[in-house]
């Protein structure tokens, strides 16, 4: 955007917050030729309660932001089963159709984001907190309060996260929240029995395992409710069986994952993206390529200076993990209803593979428009 060099304090974009939407969000940006600076609470490396899976729309999103997850230490996944953690080995399972799925660590992850962004010369402060935004929402220049100093960017993203600042500073906090559930993330050594996200569901919520290397497993617990025990497995008998052998390893680490909609994400020059944008349940695992869809719709907005489009395609890549999440909130809430689709999906055994195929974006359109799926969804929660 700019051809001239910028001051330090007033690059093309500041960005809030170096979580994968932060970084991702710079790269694309640095990428079109803005300059772009970051700022971030914490310091590296940046580690996270997540369930460290990769759909294949992230890991197609992370091809066009240059960065490769294959080229460290990962696990390939073929796709995703569903179990009954209680009772006997009721499941469903669906493989990916068009490419596979990535189980990384969080840390790996956030390594190669941020040696992308640096190789293209965004320049991040770490420990470095926002304070006051001036002139947010009109159109005199922005003034950015930061405990590094005041800046001038001529636009600001805030990829602050579920708790955003830019979000409430910005004025752009309107819209709704649904289900708050609380997630613990646990590291196993462990050889991976499967190359698929193994995904227990029990009347307390759910449990997803995601091989994240040849001896690595990650597991997120999500509950409904504060757990009363730190013995998770306790929860998902069929789970604990399976992990007889395994060791935990490494630090617990706990989030919240909660379904939020805005109105808007975006006022004047100030964008959001990522969790700080609205966010579905963890049990989607679409909140990794949100962040990276958005990211690029973000840089194109900006780049043509049409924030107005990064509205409309943010909603466009929103819509169907919010129907999704909603969907899988709903059984979480009614165990009677997961113990019917389960039953459903062993009747119709193509259901499951189709509403995978249409989670993650393969053929959404064949498949909506054949009929089928959306007459075996109602039969399923009509049944
Ligand atoms: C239990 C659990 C499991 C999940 N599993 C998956 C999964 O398997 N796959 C998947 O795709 N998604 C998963 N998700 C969702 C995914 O983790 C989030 O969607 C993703 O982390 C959002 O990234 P973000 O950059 O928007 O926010 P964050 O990762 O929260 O990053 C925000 C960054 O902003 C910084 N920050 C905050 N406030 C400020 C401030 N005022 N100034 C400067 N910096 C600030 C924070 O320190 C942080 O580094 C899971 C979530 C949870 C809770």
């Amino acid at each position: 955007m700019t051809n001239t060099p910028t001051p330090l304090n007033s690059p093309d974009l500041l960005v809030v917050g170096a979580g994968p939407a932060g970084l991702a969000a710079a790269i694309a940006a640095a990428h079109k030729g803005l300059s772009v600076v970051v700022t971030e609470f914490r310091r590296p490396s940046i580690d996270k309660a997540c369930g460290e899976g990769l759909l294949p729309s992230a890991v197609a999103a992370l091809a066009n932001l240059g960065v490769d997850p294959t080229s460290v230490e990962h696990a390939p996944i073929r796709g995703i089963r569903f179990l009954d953690a209680t009772g006997p080995q009721a499941s469903a399972q669906g493989l990916f159709r068009s490419a596979p799925g990535i189980g990384i660590r969080r840390t790996r992850l956030h390594q190669l984001l941020l040696d992308r962004a640096l190789n293209l010369r965004v320049r991040v402060h770490w420990q470095t907190a926002v304070q006051a935004i001036d002139s947010a929402g009109t159109n005199r220049p922005l003034e950015v309060h930061t405990t590094a100093g005041v800046f001038r960017p001529q636009y600001l993203v805030g990829a602050d996260g579920l708790h955003s600042s830019v979000r409430r500073l910005a004025g752009l906090n309107r819209g709704s929240i649904g289900q708050t559930r609380i997630g613990i993330r646990q590291h196993f050594a462990a050889t991976p029995h499967t190359d698929l996200v193994e995904v227990y569901w029990s009347p307390l919520g759910q449990a997803y395992v995601t091989p994240i290397s040849s001896s690595e497993l990650c597991i997120a617990f999500v509950y409904r409710s504060r757990p009363t025990t730190r013995d998770h497995l306790a929860s998902f008998p069929a789970l604990r069986d399976r992990l007889r052998s395994a060791t935990p390893i490494g630090t617990t680490l706990g989030a919240l994952t909660l379904t939020r909609s805005l109105h808007r994400v975006h006022r004047g020059n100030i964008a959001l993206v990522g969790d700080a944008s609205g966010s579905v349940d963890a049990i989607t695992g679409d909140g990794l390529a949100l962040c990276f869809q958005q990211a690029l719709a973000l840089a194109d907005a900006l780049s043509s200076h049409d924030l107005m489009s990064y509205q409309q395609a943010h909603a466009r890549c929103s819509r169907l993990p919010r129907v999704m999440s909603h969907l899988l909130l709903l059984m979480d809430r009614h165990p009677a209803l997961f113990s019917k689709a389960l039953r459903a999906f062993s009747r119709s055994p193509s259901l499951f593979p189709d509403l995978l195929s249409l989670h993650v974006g393969d053929e959404p359109l064949r498949l909506l428009g054949s009929g089928g799926l959306l007459a075996s969804l109602l039969c399923l929660l009509s049944n």
